[in-house]
């Protein structure tokens, strides 16, 4: 198990990404990573093998601030613990995702994905995520639509968030086969693998069904479950 962590709002979230992160620490992992929108909405990402305080110190060198972002700890189930197969994975600098689980159907996919010019920088099952977000979104759909299309094609285990340079006021998370919650902020909103993650920074929560994809912005929650039909989840304070 790893873990995902993702924020939006209205301040620098670094370090709830962080925060977050240590807090997952006690899953296991293997590397970890974040990537966040900075202020011109370019991706700005930091990974690095080892423990998160190996990645503070690389962030301390290379800072990634900003007001919207992913963080993972990965434990390695395709491709070496390296920085290459960390996550977050990012597509021709425009699209991120962080992924806890396991893609079946990767090596059909990869093979698809390699015929339309997609280049592959790991060796992971989680890259293919991210090219067939980047081919549905510039295929002209959002970037909800995007993740909704994507995982439809998706066999195996999966929790998602997903940024995209091009939508810089949301964060879109997904999950089916591994946990994913959404804590419910003060004009601003989280996801994270579980609640203790959050605790610092909230303490309501939705907790994500299987198949429920959200649509998260810095003021609003909207979750819509496998059938595409907006649902309400209970708010657990
Ligand atoms: N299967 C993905 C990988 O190997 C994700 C592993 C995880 O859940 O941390 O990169």
């Amino acid at each position: 198990m790893c873990g995902i962590v993702g924020a939006i709002a209205d301040r620098d979230i670094s370090s709830v990404l962080i925060n977050g992160l240590k807090r997952l620490e006690y899953r296991g992992y293997d590397s970890a990573g974040i990537a966040v929108l900075d202020q011109q909405s370019c991706i700005q990402r930091v990974r690095t093998t080892g423990k998160i305080k190996q990645l503070e110190e690389a962030l301390n060198a290379t800072p990634a601030n900003g007001n919207t972002g992913i963080g993972h700890t990965r434990w390695a189930t395709h491709g070496i613990p390296s920085e290459n197969n960390a996550h977050p994975h990012v597509c021709k600098k425009s699209i991120a995702v962080v992924h806890n689980g396991i893609i079946e159907n990767f090596e059909s996919l990869r093979e698809e994905q390699r015929s339309q010019d997609y280049e592959f920088t790991s060796d992971t099952d989680t890259e293919v995520i991210v090219h067939q977000l980047h081919k549905h979104f510039y295929s002209g759909n959002n970037l909800f639509d995007s993740v909704r299309k994507t995982v439809a094609e998706l066999e195996g285990a999966y929790a998602l968030g997903v940024i995209s340079t091009d939508e810089p006021g949301c964060l879109v998370a997904a999950r089916r086969g591994s946990p994913l919650v959404i804590g419910i902020g003060d004009g601003e909103n989280f996801i994270a693998s579980d609640m203790s993650a959050l605790l610092s920074e909230t303490n309501r929560f939705i907790i994500l069904d299987e198949g429920d994809i959200a649509l998260i912005t810095k003021e609003k929650v909207t979750v819509f479950d496998t059938d595409n039909n907006e649902v309400k989840r209970t708010v657990h304070e």
